[in-house]
Parts: C-alpha cells; structure tokens; sequence
C-alpha cells in the first residue's frame, strides 16, 4: 500500500508537470495593471481598483461616478464574471467578524472576508459553518454570488444560510436586506452575480462548533454510484472523484466525531510517487489507459483525518486548472455522470484530472443552480489551466444540458439569457430586479450581456 489519498490525487503536482503549452491569454492593451483570474484564463486591465475602507467610501464613489464597476473577491471564478475596463471595487478591507449573537448562532462579517478566515473567529464564539467549499480562499461575498457550494445531501450552497446583508447598489444607497423587510431583493441578492450592486456584510446562520473525520478510500464507480443514495444519507458528506479511464473513484465521506484532533499533513514521498505514476499514465494512448490506471488505484491506501470542522471541509489545491460544474436533478445524476464518464473514454479524450461528483439540497435563493423543490447531483469536469479546455468541455456540455443541467456560475459554460431564463424559474423576476437598481447596466460586463441581455 502506498498510502496514496484524495487529496494527494487532487493537490499533487502531477497534473501540471504533465500538459506542455501555456494557453495565451487574451484581453485589452496593457494600459493598466492586470488583473487575472485563479486559473490565468481571464485577464483585464481595469481603468482603477476602488478598495474602500469604509461602506461611507464605497457609497460615495458610487454615488458620483459612472461608467462600469465590478465588484472582486479572490478571483477564483473560471467565468469572466469579474474583468471590466471600468472599475474593480475590492473589498479586502471590508472584513473580519463584525459582531454575532449566541443564541441564535448567527455572526456577521464583513464581506471581502475570506472563508478560510471565518473559521477560527466563529470557534472562538463557539459557533462553525454548516458547510464549506473545497477550497476556502473565497471572498464570503463571492462564493455566494455563484451559489457556491460543498457536499452534502442536507446542505445548501452557502448562500442559504445567509439571514441578513447589506447592498450599496449602483447609485450608492444602502439597503439592508433581509427575509422579512424585502423578501423579493433577498431571494435574489443571496445570489446575485454582482449584478446589483455591492455586498459590504452578511449575516450567516452558524451552528455550534463541532469537529469532523474524514475518510478517504478506492472503490469501483459502479459500487459507488450504486449505493450513493444510501452513502450520502448515511453520512455528513459523501462524494466521490471518479478517475478518467478507470472503473475506480477515490471515495470521501465526513462525519462528525469527539475523536482527538489527528490531521496528518499529505506525505511529499506520496505525491512524488503519484506524480510519476501519472507521467506515466500520460504516455499510453487514452485507449490503452484503463489496465494502468486500474492497476494504481488498487493500490491507493485508505487514510482518515480528524480537525475542527472548518479544517477538514476545505482543501488547499496548488495547481491550477479551469473546471466545468452543472448540477444536475438528482435523480439523473448517476446516468448523466455515466454518460460523460463513457463518452471521455469511446472519444479517447486525453485527460487524466478526475472528476467530481456531489450531492447539494434545494434552497430557496432564485438562481442558485439548486434552487427550487428539487435537490441536485453537482458534476465538475476539470483541465490543468496550461490546456486548452475547450475541446473537452465543447464535448461533455451537451450531455449536462440533456439531463436538465444548470450551470455553476462561476465556473466554465456558453449559456446566455435564452436558456437560462428557460432554466430558472424566476430568471425574469431577478432580471427584474436587477434593472431597477440598475438600470443603466453599470454593472454589467460582456459575460454578464450574454447572460442577461443576450
Ligand atoms: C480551486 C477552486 C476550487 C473551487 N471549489 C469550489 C467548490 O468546492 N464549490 C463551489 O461551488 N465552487 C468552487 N469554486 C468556485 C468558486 O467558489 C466561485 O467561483 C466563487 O464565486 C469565487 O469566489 P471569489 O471570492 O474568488 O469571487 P470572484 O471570483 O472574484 O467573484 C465572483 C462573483 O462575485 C461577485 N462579487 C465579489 N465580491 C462582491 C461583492 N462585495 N458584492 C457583490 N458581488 C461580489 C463578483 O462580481 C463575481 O460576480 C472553486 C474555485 C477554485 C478556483
């Protein structure tokens, strides 16, 4: 056994010492300092960066300025929601806990907070976070503008847990939103895209802080898709990442546990291993693939970690890649996941980046992409940010959508406004929305034409 987890598979080096040629990046003059995306794909040269130390600052800027602004948060979106030859507005200096009350277990930050900042203060209140993303490098704002989500069967994106915000719309008034004083703007601000304006604070309802093990483990796709149904109610959090040209998953379940704290870091000897064998996984037609690959994932070890909760539900990922996510009803998820799975290998796609597969509940916000009376199958396709994504995506997209797919915001697809208004119910009643708070589009970039206007 060679002790080979998730987490190595994912966060190893191999995946960028093995694709040869950087993707040229493409985007204005340089007349201005760049601003790129997580992945490098997307890149801009804003006329200024507004980063306000105060909402004072913010409202005012807006207040007596025009042309486009666009608010940042980490730049971890695969989408060019973000690049504008206006303004950026950063919000870094907007955050920190701001103040929490204990006996509803709710805590408000400033919104340029990073998740992964969030952690530590809420323990030390007592509180955690129902759930968080694989990676907690976010801005709180910007993960729940995409309806960012993690795993699990009875967890919604984050935006669901949000209670309260505050929006300086377009024109530089303050609204403070909630469910019970404006239940139409709070259905559509908790994913809102940065479309209506900028989010200077949530409020998020927490839970009492608790500690999680999580396990890792190989086992055959089929078993894993057989039994998700019964994993995923079984556990916290189940997922799996099924590999390319194999009949194998790395397989993860989390529950909570008062076992003591036992959070090995990843072995370097096993990356190192791994990475090699990938090499060589690359060197033999995609065709002639699946003995190779079968034979390595027999070989994975099991491993477990236990830690705070907020450090067990999010990963580090070193090498950048651009990804694809639909969620998919849940219900066609396992045939949809086998689709893709069955088309990357009878059109030999080259690719070795496994999937994701995860379950997210339905949550009332209006365009998170499990809103409604449905819970949904989250399917994420990945490629190593020096390739050329387009190719494979081109070809598994189509799949997603026949199963009545909904697209991650802040991740890779080509939907504009005819399709997603077909795709969520209230499309119009947001757009509605977004055009009385702005209706001279200033916040509106060219990705975000295509997806409102067309
Ligand atoms: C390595 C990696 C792993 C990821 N894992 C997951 C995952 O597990 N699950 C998942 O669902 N997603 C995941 N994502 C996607 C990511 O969570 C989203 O794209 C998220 O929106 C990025 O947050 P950000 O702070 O970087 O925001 P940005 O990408 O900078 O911006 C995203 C959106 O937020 C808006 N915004 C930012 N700040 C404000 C503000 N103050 N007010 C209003 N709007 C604002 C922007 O205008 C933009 O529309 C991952 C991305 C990467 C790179």
């Amino acid at each position: 056994m060679t002790g080979w987890t998730r987490r190595d598979l994912l966060a190893g080096s191999a995946f960028a010492a093995l694709y040869g040629v950087a993707r040229p990046l493409v985007g204005a003059e340089p007349s201005s300092l760049p601003w790129r995306n997580w992945s490098g794909g997307h890149v801009a040269y804003p006329q200024g960066r507004f980063a306000p130390s105060t909402e004072a600052e913010l409202m005012e800027f807006l207040a007596t300025t025009s042309g486009e602004v666009r608010p940042v948060g980490s730049g971890h979106s695969f989408t060019p929601l973000v690049p504008t030859d206006g303004h950026l507005i950063v919000i870094d200096q907007l955050a920190g806990l701001l103040e929490h009350d204990s006996a509803t277990l709710r805590a408000t930050f400033g919104a340029g907070t990073r998740l992964g900042d969030m952690g530590g203060p809420l323990a030390a209140i007592g509180q955690g976070m129902f759930n968080l993303p694989d990676i907690d490098r976010q801005t709180l704002a910007g993960a729940t503008a995409t309806a960012t989500h993690g795993t699990g069967i009875d967890f919604t994106c984050l935006s669901g847990y949000v209670t309260d915000l505050r929006l300086i719309t377009p024109d530089g008034t303050q609204i403070d939103v909630s469910a019970k004083d404006n239940p139409e703007l709070f259905n559509a601000a908790r994913v809102s895209l940065g479309s209506l304006g900028v989010i200077t604070r949530m409020t998020l309802q927490n839970r009492d802080n608790y500690r999680l093990k999580a396990k890792n483990w190989v086992q055959p796709i089929e078993e894993v898709l057989e039994g998700f149904a019964e994993s995923a109610a079984n556990h916290r959090h189940f997922e799996m990442f099924p590999l390319t040209h194999s009949d194998y998953a790395l397989t993860l379940s989390i529950d909570e546990t008062d076992e003591p704290i036992n959070n090995p870091p990843p072995s370097p000897e096993a990356d190192a291993a791994f990475a090699d064998a990938m090499r060589s996984w690359t060197q033999v037609p995609p065709r002639e693939r699946m003995p190779l690959v079968n034979g390595l994932a027999e070989q994975i070890g099991e491993s477990e970690a236990v830690d705070e909760s907020y450090k067990i539900l999010s990963n580090v990922r070193n090498n950048r890649f651009n990804e694809m996510e639909y969620a998919i009803p849940l219900e066609a998820g396992a045939e949809c996941l086998r689709e893709v799975l069955r088309t990357i290998i009878d059109k030999e796609v080259d690719v070795v980046f496994p999937l994701e597969y995860r379950y997210v509940s339905r949550d009332d916000t209006w365009l998170s992409m499990s809103s409604g009376d449905e819970d949904h199958a989250a399917i994420s396709i990945h490629r190593t940010a020096e390739e050329d994504y387009r190719p494979y995506f081109d070809l598994i997209e189509p799949i997603f959508w026949k199963y009545g797919g909904r697209p991650h915001w802040g991740k890779v697809h080509s939907l504009g406004a005819r399709e997603l208004t077909a795709l969520y119910p209230h499309f119009r009643h947001f757009q509605e929305i977004r055009q009385s708070l702005d209706p001279t589009g200033r916040m509106l970039n060219e990705h975000l034409r295509k997806i409102f206007i067309g």
